[in-house]
């Protein structure tokens, strides 16, 4: 599933080569990935120019003319590129969305359909409606409240990281690899953990992201690139995904627990309980 670094990724290859173009036309071939009813998008969009393109949580957002905002959810294998008309139309393609003086358009690709498109009016950074708000990401909060948000919250360390309500952006990659960057057991209580080893955690939050981004995200399975290609910082994972490899710090052999039903990767010599 696209996490943080994957969506980042994404807006900064989107941003160059899409704003500053205008809308034309757009096919939808799948009503239930669109959560406005898609004879309204395709009313909308031809003649609004695209703005300005950010990532909000793990949402790729499209500000347009007139105050209409287009937000982007990849779920589990959704794919947003930048192909011209001889790109196969597949039955995996649900939208095409296309750009005047532009042969090349955008495809919204989805195998499992989990990935949604939203409509909001007014603010960009105001969440379309049926939309719950997601809390701010790790690169958005301070050290203090990154400290404060998980001291107050009963639990283990590894589900508060992927609640989205607590904080956006983290799926389980990140999670893992952040706690081994810090030392800390996935099982770990923040209220039993002392303010420098949450800080050290803050502090390797950031670090993994940001180079994860750099290596344009992980392409585990459908992720791909704005260009099709697929991002590799799955070839730096330390633990994720590594069950029974030596650790690369340590040598110890990397464990795998289940945690609130999902798979945790960590060292057990190096984040010790
Ligand atoms: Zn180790």
């Amino acid at each position: 599933m696209p996490e943080l670094p994957e969506i980042e990724t994404l807006a900064r290859q989107i941003r160059p080569r899409v704003c500053g173009l205008v809308f034309s036309q757009v096919t939808m071939t799948e009503p239930t990935i669109l959560k406005t009813s898609a004879p309204i998008l395709k009313k909308e969009l031809p003649g609004r120019k695209v703005q300005t393109i950010f990532r909000q949580a793990k949402f790729l957002v499209f500000e347009l003319s007139g105050k209409l905002n287009l937000w982007f959810h990849l779920g589990m294998t959704g794919q947003l590129f930048w192909a011209g008309p001889e790109f196969p139309r597949d039955k995996h393609v649900h939208a095409v969305l296309e750009f005047e003086n532009s042969p090349q358009g955008l495809i919204f690709r989805d195998i499992r359909k989990f990935g949604k498109i939203f409509m909001s009016n007014g603010r960009a950074d105001s969440w379309p409606e049926g939309v719950k708000p997601f809390a701010k990401d790790p690169l958005e909060l301070s050290r203090e409240n990154f400290i404060e948000i998980l001291r107050r919250r009963a639990g283990k360390i590894k589900s508060l990281l992927l609640n989205q309500r607590v904080m956006s952006g983290l799926g389980n990659i990140y999670a893992d690899e952040s706690l081994f960057e810090a030392r800390v057991h996935p099982r770990s209580k923040p209220a039993r953990l002392s303010a420098k080893r949450l800080e050290n955690l803050y502090f390797s939050i950031r670090k993994v992201l940001e180079l994860a981004i750099q290596h344009g995200g992980s392409s585990i399975d459908d992720y791909i690139h704005a260009d099709g290609r697929r991002g590799d910082f799955q070839n730096h994972h330390k633990v994720y995904g590594r069950e029974e490899d030596p650790c690369i710090d340590c040598g110890a052999r990397i464990r795998r627990i289940r945690l609130s039903g999902r798979s945790s990767f960590f060292c057990p010599h190096c984040q010790k309980f």
